[in-house]
């Protein structure tokens, strides 16, 4: 069996919850209650069900598909005004998907996976801040997030497609062309080019959070001072807090039935993505396959079951999440060791007695953030 709805390009559906002959209420959707964001199933559970109706107050929410998720922007009831700025910023979800997507040849990422072994590429600048954000981040995760595992994520989607796990010898040449030491980024010309052939760049693990980033920006320079977005449930951004709140309430699914209470998390100001194989793997001889590469192996990783990382920016949340779940606990504990302002939620197993996984929170929560297990 195989489940994955996220490897295809997206469809670039019209804005959820849009009519064409209807007013701009019709853009809105409203809810009350808690940010249900469950983040992970790791079983059949998604998203969670309200537990506090007093939680986030009432919401209103506008939605559009974009990078084979839905992103969404939440905002405290009263503030609809503000929709012509929240329409604009999340239209920016589409115009990053076409920067950034290796399923569309005409990407700018795609130009640079075809051109940059032959000549340094310019790229736009928020685009090269970003490459150069994943080059530090690579580093600080000993290349467990590295956006060069892109020709190792190909192959893994081409054996995918062909119903097959790879070889160890195309395994053995995928990984040739990993590390970020084939990258050179001149920052003065803001190109980049390879040095060695076969190099591709893969910004699946940060696109999505980047994005997030660069709505939020869009939506504070448009006033916004409150509001939760996030792509997919997967990666989560909240500025602000809803009124007489200290926070944005979201929970994370622990794979379980939702019987047991979730870890939740109250986030102001922060931002947070949750990384797993739940959602999209491939089975084969009674084995799951996930989509996160270990670039150190080639092969998918299994350390826990999954990974939620907090960190100051939605980038770096995203592309920790998928590092600490490559990484496992004892790493990532040493990494939030090292950098006090990100801290990680890992579920691993094996179950407990219960059959229950576990759920260890990593790092000390700043005052904005309040976990509970
Ligand atoms: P999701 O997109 O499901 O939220 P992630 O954020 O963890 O999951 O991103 C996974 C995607 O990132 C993969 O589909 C692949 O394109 C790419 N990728 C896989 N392994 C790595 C890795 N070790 N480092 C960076 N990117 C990776
Ligand atoms: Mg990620």
């Amino acid at each position: 069996m195989e489940r994955d709805q996220g490897a295809r390009p997206s469809t670039h559906d019209p804005m959820i919850l849009t009519s064409t002959t209807g007013t701009r209420r019709q853009f809105l959707r409203r809810q009350v209650g808690p940010v249900f964001l469950a983040t992970f199933g790791l079983g059949p559970a998604e998203a969670a069900p309200p537990e506090d109706e007093s939680e986030c107050g009432e919401l209103v929410s506008l939605s559009r598909i974009a990078m084979a998720c839905r992103f969404e922007i939440l905002l405290p009831a009263g503030e609809e005004d503000a929709w012509e700025p929240v329409q604009e910023a999340l239209e920016l979800a589409d115009d990053l998907e076409r920067q950034m997507t290796v399923f569309r040849e005409d990407s700018e990422i795609s130009r640079v996976n075809r051109e940059a072994a032959h000549r340094p590429v310019a790229v736009e600048s928020r685009l090269f801040a970003l490459l150069d954000l994943a080059a530090r981040l690579a580093r600080e995760t000993a290349g467990a997030f590295d956006i060069t595992a892109g020709s190792l994520a190909r192959l893994w989607r081409s054996c995918r497609a062909q119903d097959r796990l790879p070889t160890t010898a195309e395994i053995k040449s995928a990984r040739a062309a990993v590390g970020m030491s084939w990258i050179r980024l001149d920052h003065e010309r803001r190109t980049v080019s390879f040095t060695s052939e076969n190099v591709a760049l893969d910004l699946g693990a940060i696109g999505k959070g980047y994005a997030l980033d660069r709505i939020c920006e869009s939506l504070r320079s448009a006033g916004v001072t409150a509001a939760l977005v996030h792509a997919g449930h997967s990666s989560i951004a909240a500025m602000g807090r809803p009124a007489r709140e200290q926070g944005w309430t979201v929970s994370i699914s622990d794979g379980t039935d939702g019987s047991r209470p979730r870890p939740r998390v109250r986030l102001r100001d922060h931002c947070m993505a949750t990384s797993g194989s739940a959602q999209r793997f491939r089975e084969v001889d009674g084995k799951r396959y996930g989509h996160i590469i270990d670039p150190r192996t080639g092969w998918p990783a299994e350390a826990v079951l999954s990974a939620t990382a907090i960190a100051p920016t939605a980038a770096e949340a995203d592309a920790l999440a998928t590092a600490f779940y490559i990484m496992g606990l004892e790493a990532t504990r040493a990494y939030c060791a090292k950098h006090p302002g990100v801290f990680a939620l890992m579920i691993v197993g094996p179950p407990d007695a219960q059959g229950a996984p576990r759920v260890v929170n990593v790092g000390s929560p700043d005052p904005p953030l309040e976990v509970t297990v």
